[in-house]
């Protein structure tokens, strides 16, 4: 089996060491990749996810801030505080952490943060950006998605991609990078008729909705690869994928399990952009 697992927790760890280089490079020129987080009240998971990214920050050198808000922030404070971010030299990235109260409209603060400093790449000129083939900041979970496919060694170009899922966050990206990367793309969702009729004819198939065991073997076409980007709970409280990994792995050639997929991904490409947004910095200093 273990030929064939993607080991996410592995690559990361890669590509986070090489990032902790590029950090200390920057800082010799004084600059030090700067992230804030905004984490507006009391989210559990919210909580979570941004102790993991504060902690990522600090292991690879980077400056980090986490500005918590309550329940009860007014859009109007929420926008302000995006907008001093926006013009803070030390911070190179924002993210607002979602999701946000419901008196709060999410696309709002999307477009209020930066676009040079939204490294979740959800602003709408990034998106446009990434849909024509630019350089843009890519979403973290898709990118990393990207990114583990590449340790493998494996040409896109020519591949049938189904992505199950067509959230703003991952499905979509998703699809539109393998487009990019010449993969013919099928996108399945909640409406799409014969689920298995779409799935069975994918050389790649990437699960992102959110339920336990949708993906089985009667889905999966023998030697096509299975990314599983599903984080649920199973009956037993257990984190688990959208795929049945146990019966899958048997007619995979590679599969990404949950934990240790496609998660620890996700986060190393948010330091990634951080890092990218730094450089961009030091880039116009130089050309000045
Ligand atoms: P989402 O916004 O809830 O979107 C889920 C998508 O799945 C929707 O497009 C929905 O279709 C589709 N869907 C629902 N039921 C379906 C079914 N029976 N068959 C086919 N498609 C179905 O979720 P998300 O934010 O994209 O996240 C998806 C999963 O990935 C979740 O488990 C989430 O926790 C996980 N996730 C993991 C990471 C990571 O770092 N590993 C990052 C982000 C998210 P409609 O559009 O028609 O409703």
């Amino acid at each position: 089996m273990g030929e064939k697992l993607i080991d996410g927790k592995e690559i990361a760890r890669q590509k986070k060491s090489l990032i902790a280089e590029e950090v200390e490079k920057l800082k010799k020129d004084g600059i030090v990749p700067g992230l804030a987080v905004i984490l507006v009240g009391n989210n559990p998971a919210s909580i979570t996810y941004v102790s993991n990214k504060e902690r990522t920050c600090r292991e690879l050198g980077m400056h980090s801030v986490l500005i918590r808000l309550p329940e009860t922030v007014s859009e109007q404070a929420l926008l302000d505080q995006v907008i001093e971010l926006n013009g803070d030299p030390e911070i190179h990235g924002i993210l607002v952490q979602m999701p946000l109260p419901n008196h709060i409209n999410e696309t709002k603060v999307i477009e209020t943060i930066s676009p040079e400093k939204d490294v979740d790449g959800f602003h709408p000129v990034n998106v446009g950006r990434m849909m024509t083939g630019q350089d843009a900041f890519l979403p973290c979970t898709p990118y990393g998605v990207m990114e583990m496919l590449d340790y493998i060694g494996m040409d896109i170009s020519g591949k049938h991609v189904v992505v199950v899922g067509r959230s703003n966050i991952v499905g979509k990206p998703a699809g539109q990078l393998f487009l990019n990367k010449n993969a013919t793309v099928t996108y399945c969702h909640s409406k799409t008729a014969d689920l298995k009729a779409f799935t069975t004819q994918a050389d790649i198939i990437v699960a992102a909705v959110g339920k336990v065991n949708l993906i089985t073997k009667d889905h999966v076409k023998p030697g096509a690869v299975v990314i599983d980007v599903g984080m649920n709970r199973n009956s037993e409280g257990k984190l688990c994928g959208d795929v049945d990994f146990e019966n899958v792995k048997e007619v995979a050639s590679y599969i990404t399990p949950v934990p240790g997929g496609v998660g620890p991904m996700t986060i190393t490409m948010l330091m990634f952009n951080t890092l990218k947004a730094a450089k961009a910095i030091q880039n116009k200093i130089t050309a000045i």
